[in-house]
Formats: structure tokens, sequence, C-alpha cells
């Protein structure tokens, strides 16, 4: 990505490349249970889960497709609670977020965690910037954005560019 502004007359040019990240969009992400990449798609998935109560599903996790990283379905069927998980693989690209959008808003009980999923899963570099967060928030990077603003892929990289130094 190629950014020009000027400043007191002049041009400046940065660019904001590929080589600076960390994920490759839509390919990796950081698993919600021990925090290391997950490297590929087909090792990751998102899961969840729904009480018996009221049968709302909550709780959702990008997590390594693998028994360490997901929840146990034996220790939430004791505390009355079905596990729920899909593959990465069917959840991204045009089908994937179709299917994620088929999910009833009247069947989750925290519709903006379910959101922050979906940019997540569908939005380039929304989930390294994740990593940065927090100290964005604190340098108030954020003030005078509009809703939309904070999540554009090119506000991520801005943010990862800025902050992984930081962040490390
Ligand atoms: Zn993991």
């Amino acid at each position: 990505m190629l950014v020009l502004f000027s400043k007191n007359g002049g041009i400046f040019i940065i660019v904001f490349s590929e080589l600076d990240t960390r994920l490759k969009p839509k390919q990796q992400w950081i698993c919600d249970n021990c925090g290391e990449v997950i490297e590929s798609i087909e090792d990751g998935c998102l899961e969840w889960y729904k009480g018996n109560d009221d049968s709302l599903v909550e709780n959702f996790r990008i997590v390594h497709h693998d028994s360490t990283c997901m929840y146990d379905p034996q220790m939430l069927f004791k505390e009355g609670k079905q596990a729920i998980s899909m593959l990465l693989e069917s959840l991204v690209g045009d089908s994937g977020l179709v299917y994620l959008l088929g999910l009833g808003v009247t069947e989750i009980r925290n519709f903006t965690e379910y959101q922050e999923i979906i940019k997540r899963l569908h939005v380039d570099h929304y989930e390294e910037a994740r990593l940065y967060w927090h100290l964005a928030e604190e340098d108030h990077f954020f003030e005078g954005a509009n809703a939309a603003w904070p999540y554009l892929p090119e506000t991520s990289l801005k943010i990862i560019h800025k902050y992984k130094e930081k962040g490390k």
C-alpha cells in the first residue's frame, strides 16, 4: 500500500507493505486459547457453545483445531452446555461470510462478540492490529473516528506499522 501526503509543502511517501505484517490476512490467526499463531487455515476452527437454559450461543473463540486448545466438550456437557465447532476453512471467503451471517441475531447472546469474530475472519489485517489495539487506545489513536474507521484494513496497517515495535 502506498500512502501519499504533504506536510509543509513537501511530499512524503510511506509504504506499508505486506512485509511489515506478521500474519497472513485470512490465512493466519492468533489462537484465543494458547496465544500462539494458527499457522494455516487447516489448523484452526471457530468454536462456541450453547447453554441449556435459553439455548443462546456464546463464547465464540478462534483456536487451534486440537483438543489442547479447544473447549472440552465433556466438561461443558456436565455444565449443561453443548460445544459446537466449525473448521475455519468453511468460514472464509464469500461462502463463509454467508454462513456466518446466516446465524440469526436472536440466537446469539452477545452480538458484539460475534461481530468481532466476523471482522477477525473477514477483514484484512484486523487480526494482527488487535495485538496492538490497547497501545493505540492508550495513545488516543481512535479519537474523533467514526464507527467504521478503526476497523478498515488501511487503519489496521497503520496500527501495525505504528505500534508493533512498542508491542514487542
Ligand atoms: Zn492454540
